[in-house]
């Protein structure tokens, strides 16, 4: 299967200016394929796909937008945080090391 182009030129009728926008890059649950329109202004999907959506307005609609895009909670804020401390003390951990000569030094 070929990628289509990111940039389609559409027209709605032939004695119309031509438009290069980008094309919708939602996909199909039906075919599987990525959506042949184009996407709404600004936008990465169509009108179709939500390319009209405004998003959340609310506090309390963000909140639970926020909640319900929770994919599988493996890569939260939290856990990068937390990673980010582990790395920061790790790389201070492998200056000591490297200070008191307790790795060997590299042959090149
Ligand atoms: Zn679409």
């Amino acid at each position: 299967m070929t990628k289509a182009p990111y940039l389609k030129i559409f027209r709605s009728a032939p004695d119309q200016l031509q438009r290069v926008v980008p094309r919708c890059q939602a996909l199909s649950r039906r075919t599987k394929l990525q959506c042949g329109a184009a996407s709404a202004k600004g936008k990465r999907v169509c009108k179709w796909h939500g390319g009209l959506s405004t998003g959340p307005k609310t506090a309390q609609g963000r909140q639970r937008c926020a909640e319900a895009k929770t994919i599988h909670g493996n890569e939260t804020r939290a856990i990068r945080a937390r990673r980010s401390t582990l790395v920061r003390e790790l790389r201070v951990l492998a200056e000591i090391g490297e200070t008191i000569g307790l790795f060997p030094k590299k042959r090149v």
